[in-house]
């Protein structure tokens, strides 16, 4: 998949008579691509645009301007069949497993509803498919007859993973899949979308909040700050040796798991600015302990420090 120059702006009308429009700049201007088979992690704070990035990317939203290529193929340019072909390629994982699911509807039939709707088998076939897909997410087949709160946060990720891949995606959008679980059963989920990317030969595009998520699982990191890409590079050049202010700062915040160990943290002041105003210049500029005059000013192009790094910063224009 090939994203280029995507934006996606938010109306938001304001005034007594709702004379003054503004816009909310959720994603401006970002432009990446996400290779066959590998899991590109897409890290930032709250409101930064990852999420809403991940819904353009599997048709939720309509962007605002900005082209999306999936094998090649411009989806703003396919007929109504091809679009739903598409749909079927490229699923979402959600971060909230229990409001994704419908209370109503068994798990089998939830798992079973992409299949319906692609109208995938026949009903026989669509129950073995069923227990199949509980297999592989590691539950058990008579989990099928029962609902969505009878379950943990774990198992109704787990059932959320199953109906994902039940279509046979090509590309899967993981929204903060492990955000809202336990420590202990987010590196268990962690570890199924691994088994299950090794197995079904799935490409990620996978969306934290943190670096220490994404870590073990990325073969390459993108950083979002304010709707824009900061930094984006292979995760082993990332996290040896990242250039951008935001990203050293994300990066010092991860705890280090030994008692005789201090690394050093990089605090940042103050929120984040509101994307309906953002700051002139770089976005991060009224944070960024490294703050130059320019940098108020003029917006950092991308710049390729390396084949696999490119980073938007002021600190490395030669
Ligand atoms: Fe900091 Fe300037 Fe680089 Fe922005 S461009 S991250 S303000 S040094």
């Amino acid at each position: 998949m090939s994203i280029k120059n995507l934006k996606k702006y938010f109306t938001i009308q304001s005034g007594l008579f709702n004379n003054s429009t503004n816009y909310v700049r959720a994603v401006d201007d970002i432009s990446f691509n996400i290779y066959k088979g590998e899991t590109l992690g897409l890290v930032g704070e709250s409101g930064c645009g990852k999420s809403t990035t991940g819904k353009i990317l599997v048709n939720l939203l309509k962007p605002t301007e900005g082209e999306i290529l999936f094998c090649g193929k411009n989806i703003k340019e396919l007929t109504k069949k091809d679009r739903r072909k598409l749909s079927k390629n490229i699923q979402i994982i959600f971060q909230d497993p229990y409001a994704s699911l419908n209370p109503r509807m068994t798990i089998g039939d939830i798992i079973a509803e992409p299949m319906r709707v692609n109208k995938i088998d026949n009903k026989d076939n669509l129950n073995k498919k069923v227990l199949n897909l509980l297999e592989c997410v590691g539950l058990a087949s008579y989990h099928k007859d029962r609902y969505p709160h009878e379950f943990s946060g774990g198992q109704r990720q787990r059932v959320g993973i199953a109906r994902a891949i039940s279509v046979s995606p090509k590309l899967i959008v993981c929204d903060e899949p492990v955000s809202a679980l336990d420590v202990s059963i987010q590196a268990q989920v962690l570890n199924l979308l691994y088994d299950l990317q090794r197995e079904f030969h799935l490409t990620y595009l996978f969306i934290a909040h943190g670096l220490n998520v994404v870590k073990h699982i990325s073969n390459r990191v993108g950083v979002m700050y304010l709707g824009k890409i900061v930094e984006i590079a292979d995760s082993d050049i990332l996290y040896k040796s990242c250039k951008h202010p935001y990203t050293q700062a994300l990066l010092s915040a991860i705890p280090i798991p030994d008692p005789n160990m201090k690394g050093k943290r990089i605090l940042l002041k103050g929120d984040i600015p509101s994307p309906i105003n953002p700051p002139s210049g770089c976005r991060f500029h009224t944070r960024c302990p490294k703050c130059m005059n320019i940098c108020k000013e003029k917006q950092p192009n991308m710049i390729n420090l390396s084949k696999n790094h490119v980073v938007a910063c002021h600190l490395y224009d030669y």
